[in-house]
């Protein structure tokens, strides 16, 4: 009973003492008013570019892509009624500009008439950073996988080798198909070993697919993937698969440096 009373007591002293910092404490002081976000107007949809985005590729032209393996070249890829699809002959293509942090937006449509199986249909994919011939960068891939087995860390929506999608949201060949990213440049210590891995939050349709995943390093084919080099900001590339099946379709590119 002494004891049950020691508990109550100390209790109501607790809260005495709790309502007391209240009592002295003003909501003004949580309060921010500063800085003050800047303002930004929204697309009208997910598909438009806000405000304060760079337009990778507004339908028009492909002035702001270069050849990847030669960067003097323009991109050659085709580009008609308002879309960017892949010319596989030519290679990859890649921005002009490097980014660092950043959010993008991105549409991709893998043809109705699409061929093919396991990896050989509809294989492209986005560069979330590209390193040149060395180490090809860090691939979100590109994939029809709406009804389409293969091995689940080369879906779509995988971090290729890497890390499988949480879940499968892949749309019919022939529809229009989005990828929201977040991405986080790596860092890397003086010595050049890697001091905070890239990080990346990936939308697959609206859907969650990706959610802060840590990137074991660039994109391997073939072993283990590790960061072997340093680097800075770097350019967005896309990926001119070696298969034999139609080439995927590109719209609706845009990027915010954060
Ligand atoms: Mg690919």
């Amino acid at each position: 009973m002494h004891f049950n009373k020691v508990i109550i007591t100390s209790a109501c002293l607790a809260a005495l003492a709790i309502s007391n910092v209240s009592a002295q404490a003003k909501h003004e002081d949580t309060e921010f008013y500063t800085p003050v976000p800047a303002k930004v107007t929204a697309g009208k949809t997910n598909s438009e570019a806000p405000s304060d985005a760079v337009v990778l590729f507004d339908g028009k032209n492909l002035d702001k892509w270069v050849m990847a393996d030669d960067r003097k070249q323009p991109a050659k890829w085709i580009v008609s009624n308002g879309i960017l699809t892949v010319d596989k002959k030519t290679g990859n293509i890649e921005t002009k500009q490097a980014f660092g942090n950043y959010q993008l937006h991105i549409e991709w449509k893998v043809p109705q008439n699409i061929t093919g199986t396991g990896q050989l249909r509809g294989n492209s994919g986005l560069f979330l950073a590209s390193l040149g011939k060395g180490d090809l960068g860090y691939e979100l891939q590109v994939l029809d996988n709406y009804d389409n087995k293969t091995y689940t860390n080369g879906m779509a929506g995988s971090i290729y080798k890497q890390t499988t999608p949480l879940v499968n949201p892949s749309k019919k060949a022939g529809e229009w198909q989005s990828y929201d990213v977040i991405w986080t440049a790596p860092t890397f210590n003086t010595d050049s070993t890697v001091k905070t891995p890239a990080k990346v939050t990936v939308l697959f349709n609206g859907v969650l697919v990706q959610n802060n995943f840590e990137l074991k390093g660039p994109t391997q084919y073939v072993g283990a993937a590790a960061y072997r080099q340093a680097h800075g900001p770097a350019p967005i590339k896309l990926q001119a698969h070696g298969d034999k099946s139609e080439p995927v379709s590109f719209r609706n590119i845009w990027i915010r440096e954060l």
